[in-house]
This record gives C-alpha cells, sequence and structure tokens, in this order.
C-alpha cells in the first residue's frame, strides 16, 4: 500500500486517480495486517485496489466522472466495494473513466482524460488507456494499484484491458450485484476485476460476486473456486472461431494475433470449430439504441433536487428552468446526446421502430450464442477491439468512437461472460487483447481456457 501510494503520487501526469483516499487506504492497510498475524486473511487481504469512479464508497467523492455529481458523497458503500473490504482489500483512491461510463477513450470525463502508458515506437503521442474503465486500465499497467474495479456495459472493462495489456473480465449478468454502482444501462451494467492475469482476476471475481437481495437481477447460483479451476488443461474443449467477426479492413496484425491465438489453443488440446453468429452485423445498432434508451430513463433522477450540482437561477426562474439549466451544464456533450437518443426511441411515435426492434434483434444475438452452445462449443475466440490504442484527441467523431465495440456489445446484450486477455504487440509495440467469451456462469471455465491463452 505504502509503495502504490508513492507512486500514485508520483504519476499525476497519467490522470489515472481523480480522488485518492491515503487515509483510508493506510487504514486498511494496518487492518488487513492485524488480520494477517492473527491468521484471518482471506483472499483480498491487504491488497491494494484502485475503484472505479462509478461505485459509490461511503463518504467517498463518486461522481461517475460527471459535473453533475459533483460534490456527491454517498451514504453507502456499494455491494462490491463492501465486500471487496470485508474480505480486507485496501482502496487507495477513485480511479477515472468516461462520464457515467458512456465512452471509449476516457475523454468524456469531467476531470479530463487518463493516459495510456504506452507509446507508439518513439512517439511522444499520448494515446487512449481505453474506456470507460481507462482509469482502471492506466492504472493497473502503470502498476499504481495491484487490480482495480471496473464496470463494462458494451465493452468497459474488455476493451481498455486490451488497450493497456493487461486482463479484464466481464462476468455474466446477474453474477455480481449492481446495488450501489451508478446505473448507466442497467440491462447491461456488469462489474468485473482488472488484473495484471488471469489468476490474479480469478481471486479477485469470487470476492466481487454473489447473491445480493438488494439486486434483483442478482443471482442467487453458487460462487466456484475460479482459482481452483486454472489448471491449464483444455484438451478436447471446443473453440468456436465466428466467421461474422473477420471483418472487412481488418488490420492485417489483428488478423495474425487471432490465428496465433487460435493455433495457441489448438496446441494445448482443444478443437477448434468454425461457427457462425449470423445476428452480429446487427449488435452495434441494437446496442446504440438499447444503451441509450436505458440511460435516458436512469439519468431522470439528475434533477438537481436530489444529487450534486444545481444551476444558480435567475430571478423568475421556476422549477423547469432548473432542471433545464442544470442539466445543461452538469452533463456533458456525450451524456446529453445519450439522453436525446434514448428519449427518442422510446418517444410513442418511434418506440416499435426503434426499441421494440433493438430488443428483437438483442434476442436474436442471444439466440446465435444459444445454439452455438447448444452445439457443444465451449468458449468462442475472436479479437478484443478492431485496432490498438488510438491517439487521443484522434477519433473525435461520435459514429467513429461508436465502432470500437464492435466485438464487446454482442455479449452484453446476450448477457455472457467475456474476458479480454493481452495477446502480444502490434509492429508498434502496443499491446493487443484476445476476447474469449464462454456459456453463461461458466466463468471457471472461461477463466481456465484464458489461462492456457495466457
Ligand atoms: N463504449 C461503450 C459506450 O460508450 C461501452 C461503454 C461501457 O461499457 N460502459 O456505450
Amino acid at each position: 500500500t505504502a509503495a502504490c501510494l508513492s507512486s500514485i503520487a508520483d504519476a499525476g501526469a497519467l490522470g489515472a486517480f481523480v480522488h485518492n483516499t491515503p487515509e483510508i487506504a493506510t487504514d486498511q492497510a494496518a487492518a488487513a495486517d492485524v488480520r494477517i498475524k492473527l491468521g484471518d486473511a482471506p483472499d483480498m487481504c491487504g491488497i491494494p485496489l484502485g475503484i472505479k469512479d462509478l461505485f459509490c464508497t461511503k463518504d467517498v467523492p463518486s461522481q461517475a466522472a460527471s459535473g453533475i455529481l459533483e460534490g456527491f458523497k454517498p451514504q453507502y458503500e456499494s455491494t462490491v466495494t463492501s465486500q471487496l473490504f470485508d474480505a480486507g482489500a485496501v482502496m487507495l483512491g477513485k480511479l477515472n473513466m468516461d462520464e457515467f461510463a458512456m465512452g471509449s477513450s476516457n475523454e468524456t470525463s469531467v476531470y479530463g482524460n487518463a493516459v495510456n502508458p504506452w507509446r507508439r515506437g518513439n512517439e511522444d503521442t499520448a494515446l487512449t488507456p481505453g474506456g470507460s474503465s481507462g482509469g482502471s486500465a492506466a492504472a493497473v499497467a502503470a502498476d499504481l494499484c495491484l487490480a482495480a474495479t471496473g464496470t463494462d456495459t458494451g465493452g468497459s472493462i474488455r476493451q481498455p484491458a486490451a488497450f493497456v495489456g493487461i486482463t479484464g473480465l466481464k462476468p455474466t449478468y446477474g453474477r455480481v450485484s449492481r446495488w450501489g454502482i451508478v446505473a448507466f444501462a442497467s440491462s447491461l451494467d456488469q462489474a468485473g476485476p482488472m488484473t495484471k492475469d488471469v489468476r490474479d482476476a480469478a481471486i479477485m471475481l469470487r470476492t466481487m460476486c454473489g447473491h445480493d437481495p438488494k439486486d434483483s437481477t442478482s443471482a442467487d447460483i453458487a460462487v466456484p473456486d475460479f482459482e481452483a479451476a486454472l489448471t491449464g488443461d483444455i484438451k478436447g474443449k471446443t473453440i468456436g472461431i465466428p466467421k461474422e467477426y473477420r471483418m472487412d479492413g481488418m488490420p492485417a496484425e489483428i488478423e495474425k494475433l487471432w490465428a496465433d491465438g487460435t493455433a495457441m489453443l489448438k496446441d494445448a488440446g482443444a478443437i477448434i470449430k468454425d461457427i457462425t453468429l449470423p445476428h452480429t452485423k446487427y449488435a452495434l445498432p441494437a446496442y446504440y439504441v438499447i444503451a441509450p434508451a436505458e440511460a435516458s430513463s436512469n439519468l431522470a433522477r439528475y434533477d438537481g433536487v436530489r444529487f450534486g450540482h444545481r444551476a444558480k437561477l435567475a430571478q423568475g426562474d421556476g422549477i423547469t428552468e432548473m432542471y433545464e439549466k442544470t442539466r445543461a451544464e452538469g452533463f456533458g456533450p456525450e451524456v446529453q446526446r445519450r439522453v436525446m437518443v434514448g428519449t427518442y426511441v422510446l418517444s410513442a411515435g418511434f418506440y416499435d421502430a426503434y426499441y421494440n426492434r433493438a430488443r428483437r434483434v438483442r434476442a436474436l444475438i442471444k439466440r446465435d450464442f444459444d445454439e452455438v452452445f447448444a452445439d457443444g462449443v465451449d468458449a468462442i475466440l475472436t479479437p478484443a477491439t478492431p485496432s490498438a490504442a488510438f491517439g487521443l484527441g484522434e477519433n473525435m467523431d461520435p459514429i467513429q468512437m461508436y465502432l470500437n465495440d464492435v466485438f464487446t456489445v454482442t455479449v452484453n446484450l446476450a448477457g455472457l461472460p467475456g474476458i479480454s486477455v493481452p495477446a502480444g504487440l502490434d509492429a508498434q509495440g502496443l499491446p493487443l487483447g484476445l476476447q474469449l467469451i464462454g456459456r453463461p456462469w461458466e466463468e471457471a471455465e472461461l477463466l481456465n481456457v484464458a489461462y492456457a491463452l495466457e
């Protein structure tokens, strides 16, 4: 903890931490020392973590990197963070992210973006750590913490993990309680670990998950010992390679990464099978209807009354002006865009044409996966992202930004577990990741395949 605190103090330029909690960390570390001496040390005891700013942490600023939550200090602790702290984990501080987790580059944060610790060749250009969990990714990659929490609605754990060369796991929907995590798109959001390797992910996941009566979508299902499942033995397992993920214009190095990963699993004794997920091409448009729709509803609560920021009002302003001015000042441009798209697709005249159609597409995407798994596939291998980390400010067009999520959103739409593992470097020395997608609730199996790929 002491070493991490001093690294954090020296790494301000990375913009990874937006709020440091050294007093809490020091107290928690001292308490962990006592537990270790007494021989009562759970898995996470004394492990210094960074916590994504989307998690409510009691009496500690929790702003979801938004201006509208300025000054908000929750009176409660999220289920995930309280489980981690009960198991002895240490909180170093809160981590940067895209505002309300909407983005793929960390550039929509009210705090300004975090920076990727990696550089392209000999260039000085600052690169994105990915998003939305960009601060978590940068902090783990730069050794500012041993691991971090992330959340993933459409790729926000897996894409940043791939961009900085770490491991990121999005569990099955319902595996981890969403209680106390600021909601973006409730039917897609899921928290997970961002760690240095697969073993750490297995250890941290066990403490993060479990049934929570406070989240009605959290599943009452046994939590296995994920670490014990890491044998590396994948002989006879069937790995699906979906042809729809081989996109036009895919960079040759991503193709090669994918082929190398496939060969590695084959060498380890897996059976490689070409599969088809025919509705893949509709996933991104369906996601960018459903996620904004749910976001517009979730974000209606930020009204200048209940939380955080309230605009200064002029003489004669009524409650409508208060709402309008507060929301216009408090939300950044990407969040405003999502709220407008979301209210539009949910409006009476367009609900069937957009929202309902997107929901039907979602069901078809889920069915594609169900059929493949019913056919004996144990895990699916794909690239994690269509490119390596791009330069900050390079990708300013929203549609271009959304295209980054092309390989990751299907997993959220289908509620499946997905993991991104570091798989090599591109020609300019930047990390690239491969994604493995597993059957629902079979994170143990998924982690074991990922372990074989590591
Ligand atoms: N980049 C996607 C979006 O902007 C995913 C974000 C996430 O997973 N939180 O919606």
